[in-house]
C-alpha cells in the first residue's frame, strides 16, 4: 500500500474522522501565511498567553527537516456539545485530538519508520494555520462562514496537525463548494454580524476564494466579542462552580453541509 495511504489508516485507526497529508513547500505559501503579518494583532481569545509567543522573525521558521503534515480532523456533532466546551484547559475533543496525534505519531515512526514532530495548535507557538493545511491535504474547503467546511461532516469538525520529516504525497486539494449554491445561511445566523462586510486587511489584498470568508468578508474583532459574551456566561461567573465555556456555534451548526438541510 502507498505509504501515504498507510499514514492516514493509521490515524483513522487512532480515532480520527478524517485525514490527510499537505506538503509543506505549499503550506508556506498558503493565503492565511502570506497575509498573516498584516493582520496586525491576530490573537484570538483563549489561544495564546502574552509573553509566551514566538518572536515575529520566528513565526513560521519550521525545522527543514519537515517536509510533510499530516492533518486530523475530529467530528464535533451537534449532539455532543460538550465535546467543545472549554473548561479552563482546554476542551474534552481538543484533549482527543491530542491523544490521537501521540498515538498516531508513535505507529508512524515505530511502523513507517518516518520521524514526526509534534506541533502548538497556535500559530503564535510555533503552529500552522490548521485550515489551510486542511484545505491543502483535501480535507474541504474554506466557507463563507470562514471555517474549514467538509462534504461529509460540514463544518463541525476539529483539526490537529503531526509535521512529518518525509516527503509524502499530497492528498488535496480537492474540488468542493457548497457555498455556490447556498444562501449563505451562515452569515445571516450570526449575532454579532461579523460577516456582514469585508475586513480592512481584506479590502487590501486581491481577491482570492481561499482568504478567510472566502471573499474577505470576516470580522474576527466581532466574533471575539461574542466570545467575551459567552466567557461571562460561563457557569463560574454565574455560580462559582467549576468553568464551563460554551461558545457560539451559530454559523456551525446551520451549515447543510455534511447534513441532510434542516432549519
Ligand atoms: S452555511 Fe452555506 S455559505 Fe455558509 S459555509 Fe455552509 S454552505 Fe457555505
Ligand atoms: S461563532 Fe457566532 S459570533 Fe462568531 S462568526 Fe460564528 S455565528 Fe458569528
Amino acid at each position: 500500500m502507498e505509504i501515504g495511504k498507510r499514514i492516514i489508516n493509521i490515524a483513522i485507526e487512532n480515532g480520527a474522522t478524517l485525514a490527510g497529508i499537505a506538503s509543506m513547500e505549499t503550506l508556506k505559501v498558503s493565503p492565511s501565511h502570506t497575509i498573516y503579518r498584516k493582520l496586525g494583532d491576530y490573537k484570538g481569545i483563549g489561544t495564546v498567553n502574552d509573553g509566551d509567543t514566538l518572536p515575529d522573525n520566528q513565526l513560521f521558521n519550521w525545522p527543514d527537516s519537515v517536509r510533510s503534515v499530516l492533518l486530523i480532523a475530529l467530528s464535533h456533532p451537534e449532539e455532543k456539545p460538550e465535546m467543545d466546551w472549554f473548561d479552563g484547559k482546554g476542551s474534552p475533543g481538543n484533549r482527543f485530538l491530542i491523544d490521537i496525534i501521540r498515538r498516531t505519531s508513535l505507529r508512524i515512526e515505530s511502523d513507517l519508520k518516518i520521524q514526526t514532530r509534534k506541533l502548538h495548535y497556535s500559530v503564535e507557538k510555533g503552529g500552522l494555520f490548521l485550515k489551510d493545511a486542511a484545505v491543502l491535504a483535501g480535507l474541504g474547503c474554506i466557507g463563507k462562514n470562514n471555517m474549514l467546511v467538509t462534504p461529509s461532516h460540514g463544518p463541525r469538525v476539529r483539526l490537529r496537525a503531526l509535521f512529518m520529516e518525509d516527503n509524502i504525497n499530497s492528498t488535496g486539494p480537492i474540488r468542493f463548494d457548497p457555498c455556490a449554491d447556498c444562501k449563505a445561511l451562515c452569515r445571516r445566523v450570526c449575532p454579532e454580524h461579523a460577516m456582514d462586510d469585508k475586513a480592512p486587511i481584506f479590502k487590501l489584498a486581491q481577491f482570492s476564494e481561499h482568504l478567510p470568508g472566502r471573499d474577505g468578508a470576516y470580522n474576527r474583532e466581532r466574533c471575539n466579542l461574542r466570545m467575551e459574551k459567552d466567557v461571562a456566561k460561563s457557569s463560574k461567573k454565574n455560580s462559582g462552580k467549576d468553568l464551563t465555556i460554551k461558545y457560539c456555534r451559530k454559523c456551525e451548526f446551520i451549515c447543510p453541509a455534511g447534513k441532510k438541510f434542516k432549519i
